[in-house]
């Protein structure tokens, strides 16, 4: 079910749970702003989830309440990574779901990292 964006943070949420290490995960890369693991139902031949060390529950609060820092840290670290995964060439999509009509389903920002193929139009018709 998506969630509602408005919402303040749950810390029980499972992304939560995979930073403090309650949770395993695949981890691609990690620095002091950000943690890129891979999704546990690929979406594509690379299907990488960048998120942010802080308690943000979305691209909508990390934009309004994070630092200078920790907005540069994370952008540069999803850069780092698409990177790094030799994706600049062939090409790549980045995602973040926003609440109810952008189905969000985890409530702490994740950017979704897509590549591997050709992907197709941007949304289902
Ligand atoms: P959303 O719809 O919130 O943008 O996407 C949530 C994503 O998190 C989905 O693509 C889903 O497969 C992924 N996901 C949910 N639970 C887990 C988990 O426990 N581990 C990993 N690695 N990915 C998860």
């Amino acid at each position: 079910m998506p969630i509602n964006a408005t919402l303040p943070y749950d810390d029980q949420n499972i992304f939560a749970k995979i930073l403090r290490g309650e949770i395993p995960n695949k981890t691609v890369y990690a620095d002091e702003w950000a943690l890129a693991f891979h999704d546990i139902n690929p979406q594509a031949p690379l299907h990488v989830l960048v998120i942010p060390r802080g308690a943000y529950v979305s691209w909508d609060d990390f934009s309004a309440r994070a630092s200078a820092d920790e907005i540069a840290g994370f952008i540069r670290a999803v850069g780092h990574i698409a990177r790094e995964a030799g994706l600049v060439e062939p090409g790549y999509r980045l995602l973040a779901n926003v609440g109810g009509h952008g189905h969000q389903e985890v409530p702490h920002l994740h950017v979704h990292l897509f590549g591997g193929r050709p992907l197709g139009p941007m949304l289902a018709r």
